[in-house]
Parts: structure tokens; sequence; C-alpha cells
């Protein structure tokens, strides 16, 4: 049993972690890794680059918070489609809004959205089926909060993983956009269900820590075993673990981050965006701070790979571990706040 002011701020630690990541990242998101050493210098971006004194988040942190507060609704569809509603449309006060966060203006602004959810949203919202095969990271950046949900109510890591797996397939049909997200949620949940004893053997030797991705893989092998049953997909799913094995090795090496990271990907899909964050979180096992830094200086889609690592660190160190500088001048501190604690007073 843990202590609950513990979970707590693991769980804000979670949520701001990835807005962090995200914000971090959403400066140099469309720039080559040699444009961020041009402008930021040599170590890369590794402090906010505030838009008019705000360190503005992507559409990453914005369709988290939409998550969670479709789970505290039960209805993840209905409040991805408020998101949707927030990028096409001007803020007016809806008495009709089943989020909460749909009462806000600041919402309402759009930050490089994803495509794939944005055209399949747009289907859904018509009634038309959802066609397309991406993998794209728009899935696995917003599902962090169905891992907090699991560890809160104390969820059988299969049933997390079939919650996010469906979460993201409403938008992503190709395996590894949904089966990334899936095995991001219950690892979110496993880092979130560390005691204070776990989680300093974990960072004494990461061994201990890749023995509970392993639990992991299996949870979620388990839900694909009893749910999918489908032998092309088990295969994807083997290279997935292949991947992130190869990240792991990459992080117990001395090769150069930047490289180790090229060698990973840009991740702009959901696998190539796990990877890049297991092996940010592993390189930097005792720092949450260096970690997103390292997720974001790289030339891919470094928002969402700042934002899946922020949420992992988050929820593996909390909330105090973060950095101030990360909580200052955080575009809607304090909304996602509100939301981790009003996830946390559900149980
Ligand atoms: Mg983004």
């Amino acid at each position: 049993m843990y202590n609950m002011n513990w979970m707590q701020d693991k769980i804000r630690g979670c949520l701001i972690g990835g807005a962090a990541g995200d914000a971090l990242g959403y400066s140099v998101e469309f720039m080559s890794y040699g444009q961020i050493l041009s402008k930021y210098g040599p170590h890369g971006i590794t402090r906010y680059d505030l838009a008019d004194g705000v360190a503005q988040i992507s559409d990453d942190t914005q369709m988290t918070l939409y998550t969670a507060n479709g789970l505290l609704i039960d209805d993840i569809q209905a409040a991805y489609l408020e998101w949707y509603r927030t990028q096409t449309g001007e803020y007016s006060p809806t008495a009709d809004a089943k989020c909460w966060i749909s009462n806000l203006p600041a919402l309402y602004s759009r930050r490089a959205p994803g495509c794939t959810c944005m055209s399949a949203l747009q289907n859904i919202k018509c009634g038309v089926p959802v066609c397309n095969n991406s993998k794209g990271c728009g899935g696995i950046m917003r599902v962090a909060p169905i891992g907090i949900y699991g560890a809160l109510h104390r969820w059988d890591l299969a049933k997390t993983a079939r919650m996010a797996c469906d979460a993201t397939c409403m938008t992503h049909k190709h395996p590894l956009g949904w089966i990334s997200a899936g095995e991001f949620a219950v690892v979110i949940q496993s880092l979130l269900e560390l005691g204070e004893e776990s989680y300093k053997v974990c960072l004494e030797d990461p061994n201990n820590l890749g023995d509970m991705l392993s639990s992991c893989s299996l949870a979620v092998m388990a839900y694909l075993k009893t749910d999918v049953d489908d032998s092309k997909i088990k295969d994807l799913y083997m290279d997935f673990a292949d991947g992130v094995s190869n990240a792991l090795h990459l992080a117990g090496t001395d090769i150069k981050e930047a490289d180790a990271i090229r060698q990973i990907g840009e991740g702009w899909t959901g696998e190539e965006a796990y990877y890049i964050a297991i092996y940010a979180m592993f390189k930097h096992l005792r720092n949450p701070e260096q970690a997103i830094i390292a997720a974001v200086n790289h030339s891919g889609d470094s928002d969402s790979t700042g934002a899946v690592t922020g949420n992992l660190v988050g929820a593996l160190h909390g909330y105090d571990a973060l950095p101030d500088h990360f909580k200052r001048n955080l575009e809607l501190h304090d909304v996602i706040l509100k939301m981790a604690d009003g996830l946390y007073i559900t149980q």
C-alpha cells in the first residue's frame, strides 16, 4: 500500500511533466537538430522559449486533458469531440458542454493539431466510419490519464491496455498506433503504483525498472491474446518489443544522445515516440529534467516525444522532483493540477 500523498504527487507529476515536455518541445517541433543547436546553443533547448511570457502547450496536452475529462464523464469519445470543437470554432459559453475544461477560453486555440485526429473526429462527428492506416503518435501522446485512472481504481493491467488501445483506435487504425498507446498507459500505471521503497530500488539499478517493463509487456500480450487474437498483430507486437529492447540497450551505452535518438527514429509514429521516451527515461534515470531535455532535442516530433517522456518521468519521480522553471510560466499549469487532483479524488 502506498502513501496517498505520494500517489497524488506522482499523478500531478505525470500530467505536469507531460505538459512541460510538450511546451519545451513545441518551440522546436518543426526544426532539425542542426537548427535547434544553431538557435539555442550546443546543448540545444534546455529552458522554455516563452511566447509573450508563456510556455505554450500544444495539442498533446490539450488532448491529454480531454482524455482525463473524458474519464471523469465516462465518455472519452464525447470529450474528444469537444476538443475537436475547440479546434474548429470560437469560444462561447456553452451550456451543453460535458467537460468542465470546455468552459475555459484558453482551450480554444489551435496548436498544430494532428491531421489524423482532426479528420477522424470530423468523421465521427458526422457519423462516417474512420478509415485510415495511421500509426502517428497522436494516439500515445494523449492517453497517460488512462494509466492514472487504472492506478487509482486498481484496474488489472490488461484492462488498462484495452482502455488505452480503444481510446486510441478511435482515430488511429494501424495496430502500432494503438498498441504503443496501450503499453504506454500500462507503464504509466505501473510507475504510479511503485511505492516509496520500490521507487528507491528502481533508481538503484535500471534492471529493476526493466523488470517492471517486462511485466507491462506481459500484460499487453495478455490483452492481445484475449481481446484481439490476430497473429499478424501479435507479430507486430514482437517487432514493437524488439524496438523497446533496442531503446533500453542504447540507454546503457555511451553513444551520444542525439546519435542514439537518430538510430531510434524521429518520434512521428506511436512506437518511435515510445522508444525515444523509454530511452530518455532510462538514460537519465535519476534526473527527470535531463530526460525531458534529451527527448526534445532531435530532428523529429519534439513536442510529442517530450510530452510522452514527461508523462513517464513525472509518474516515476513526482511533481516535487520536477524543476521549478518547468512549472513557472507553464500555460494552464493550474488547470492541469486541478485535473490531476480531480482524477485523484475519484478513487
Ligand atoms: Mg503537438
